[in-house]
């Protein structure tokens, strides 16, 4: 999976601004933020879609809402509300195949979403 953009990210040959860093788990500022906060918490393992989650990786999926809060908390967004979002295929929007948790705040937001 060499050309896969998160995990090029992962292994440092695409720069990013990473926010958190663990065996399983980074989490980069978004390039395209779409609210003041938008971080994407990404496990380090491939997997194209969510849909390819097994019941093997359930710890490490689980461990994604701890660093979402962590990462929440660190921005204030416990005080006002936040947002985290997975796309998972085209109609969703996904547009990066490496699944990525999407966490979003520091503004209002509508529902349903667009
Ligand atoms: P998706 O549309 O797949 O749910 O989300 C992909 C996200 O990755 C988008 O919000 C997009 O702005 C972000 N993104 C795409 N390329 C890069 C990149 O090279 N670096 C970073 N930090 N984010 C990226
Ligand atoms: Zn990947």
């Amino acid at each position: 999976m060499s050309e896969c953009l998160f995990c090029q990210i992962n292994k440092g040959a695409i720069p990013s601004e990473k926010v958190y860093d663990s065996d399983g788990l980074f989490a980069i500022k978004d390039v395209n933020p779409q609210a003041p906060i938008h971080l994407l918490i990404i496990p380090k393992k491939h997997f194209s879609t969510i849909l390819e989650i097994q019941e093997e990786d359930h710890e490490l999926i689980g461990s994604i809402y701890s660093i979402a809060n962590r990462l929440a908390k660190d921005n204030g967004l416990d005080q006002t509300g936040f947002r985290v979002v997975v796309n998972c295929g085209k109609e969703a929007g996904q547009s990066v195949f490496h699944i990525h948790y999407h966490l979003l705040g520091g503004r209002p937001f509508k529902w349903p979403p667009g």
